[in-house]
């Protein structure tokens, strides 16, 4: 299996469908094939042999589309790189790849010289924006003109389709070698979940393509033949104003684009009925949120996935059918997706019983290669073919995985195991909270206490008293947070998750605890 392999089906069934949107520019599969191979040929004369790995660093387009075909056409790996990132953040990357050939946007034009200068590795860019192409760099659309078509390698299986950096919420990102195997195997299994895949439908890319939650609805989008509606950057009106006018029918949203779609005062004013499937996940979800989003969307299924980079990246999934039932199954994460196992493991290896809490592992063919240039972390990290997530999480008897925290935000208070997921999803009940994040915080008495930062609602106010006294009334007092602060926002990473540990880092600064 190859990733390629969907391009030539559309081609052979339904060459004059569209592929992608992006603005007004509309291009059918036909023309993609045809640009892709030419693409393909303009690697092969940069020097780009099977297996190297070529990066982008741009926001989602149909260039960004064209490009990852031509990557794997050509048999070479991809390196996409999170757009959030500074020059030398992206300057680690490209030189932990070893990355000879970069193509950027008109967003990274101005950042040419101070990437060569970060990443000397980088012997090639190409500038694939509207605007003026930067000295020193090639132009695509001159290369995609010129080049000679050359034939499609069919490089795939377990050969490497790209290094994917993880997001980096706990840590320095790490590169995860992921294969065509791995990445199809998780696209697979969860299109087979979803009912509503075919041809005709029109998937809104709304997710950076960087993150492997936005590239796995591409492959699965890919794999069906459908129609690619590109969106440079998340932003609640146009989004909102591209399902309209393109018809959307399915999309990928994070929790954090869910909320600021689900509040959106203008969200009414639009006609988003044709949007029948959203998928979301990448980071937890408190159920209000969820009750919230299902009212604000009443005509679309709402699928939840479970899974990270490493598992290329789907591992559990909580169907539509699922999420009209309600109820306690609403806080769940869904059940092993088909192409996987699943299993809580306790600290001594062990499988948990049904509803004990333990570490998440999964073991399958979406399982990665291992992370890149880091052999010792990938051993610690998959081990007899399970992955350890990093996640605790319980079973319960039916299957359903319940979600309760990553191992490294579990905070200890007084011996307590405090669980920050489970408070967060309280305080995010009370009405004047817009988010929060719950971090552990040293405390001379309890070793660490339960600290919440907390986003307002508009207009709205609450004392930290008031969060204290919210949240001891639902859960254990010790859960309550101890001390409360106001913020405008949550620090968020590319990916839109939210960044404990810049949260935690002035806490413990000059501790000689780390808090990544
Ligand atoms: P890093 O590994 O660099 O610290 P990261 O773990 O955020 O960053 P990703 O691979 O993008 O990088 O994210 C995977 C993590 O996201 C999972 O380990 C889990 O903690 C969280 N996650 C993903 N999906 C869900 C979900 N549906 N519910 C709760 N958490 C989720
Ligand atoms: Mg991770």
């Amino acid at each position: 299996m190859y990733v390629t392999q969907a391009l030539h089906r559309a081609l052979q069934q339904t060459p004059d469908l569209p592929a992608t949107i992006n603005g007004d520019r509309i291009r059918t599969h036909r023309d993609i094939a045809a640009r892709v191979a030419r693409l393909a040929g303009a690697l092969r004369e940069l020097g780009v042999s099977e297996g190297d790995r070529v990066a982008i660093a741009a926001l989602n387009s149909d260039r960004y589309h064209e490009y990852l075909l031509a990557t794997w056409w050509r048999g070479a790996a991809v390196t996409p790189i999170n757009t959030r990132w500074s020059p030398t953040e992206i300057g680690y990357a490209l030189r932990d790849s070893q990355t000879a050939v970069l193509l950027v946007d008109d967003a990274f034009a101005a950042h040419v010289p101070a990437l060569r200068a970060a990443a000397p590795t980088v012997t090639t860019v190409i500038h694939c924006g509207d605007g003026p192409t930067p000295d020193e760099t090639l132009s695509y659309e001159e290369l995609v003109a010129a080049a000679p078509p050359v034939p499609d390698i069919g490089r795939g299986g377990d050969a490497l389709a790209g290094v994917f950096y993880t997001s980096g919420t706990t840590g320095r990102p790490k590169g995860v070698m992921l294969s065509h195997t791995n990445l199809i195997t998780s696209a697979l299994g969860t299109l087979s979940m979803r009912a509503l895949a075919h041809p005709g439908g029109r998937f809104l890319h709304v997710a950076p393509l960087f993150h492997l939650a936005g590239l796995a609805s591409w492959i699965a989008q890919s794999m069906v033949g459908g129609t690619h509606i590109m969106v440079p950057a998340f932003d609640p009106v146009r989004v909102l104003a591209i399902v309209e006018e393109h018809r959307a029918t399915s999309t990928f949203l994070v929790p954090t684009m869910i909320r600021l779609l689900a509040d959106h005062p203008r969200l009414k004013d639009h006609d988003v009925s044709s949007l029948r499937t959203v998928t979301y996940g990448a980071a937890p979800i408190s159920e209000v949120l969820l009750n919230r989003a299902m009212q604000a969307f009443p005509e679309a299924g709402f699928t939840q996935a479970y899974g990270m980079t490493e598992l290329a990246p789907v591992a559990t999934l909580l169907t539509a059918g699922e999420h009209l039932t309600g109820g306690e199954l609403l806080r769940s994460a869904g059940r092993a997706a088909p192409h996987c196992e699943v299993r809580v493991v306790t600290t001594d290896g062990r499988p948990a019983p049904a509803g004990t809490v333990g570490e998440v592992t999964v073991r399958g063919d979406n399982v990665m290669l291992g992370y890149w240039g880091r052999p010792e972390e990938s051993a610690a990290t998959v081990r007899e073919g399970w992955m350890h997530t990093g996640d605790c999480g319980y079973l319960d008897e039916h299957g359903y995985l319940y979600i309760i925290d990553r191992i490294k935000d579990m905070i200890i208070t007084g011996g307590e195991n405090v669980y920050s997921a489970e408070v967060e999803n309280i305080i995010a009940q009370h009405p004047a909270v817009a988010s929060c994040a719950v971090i552990g915080v040293p405390d001379a008495q309890w070793g660490e206490r339960v600290h919440a930062v907390i986003v307002l609602r508009p207009g709205a106010t609450a004392t930290a008293e008031d969060i204290r006294t919210h949240v001891k009334n639902h859960i254990a007092d010790y859960k309550a947070p101890r001390s409360c602060e106001f913020l405008d926002a949550l620090p968020v990473s590319g990916a839109g998750k939210v960044l404990k540990r810049e949260l935690r880092e002035p806490y413990w600064a000059g501790t000689d605890r780390t808090v990544g």
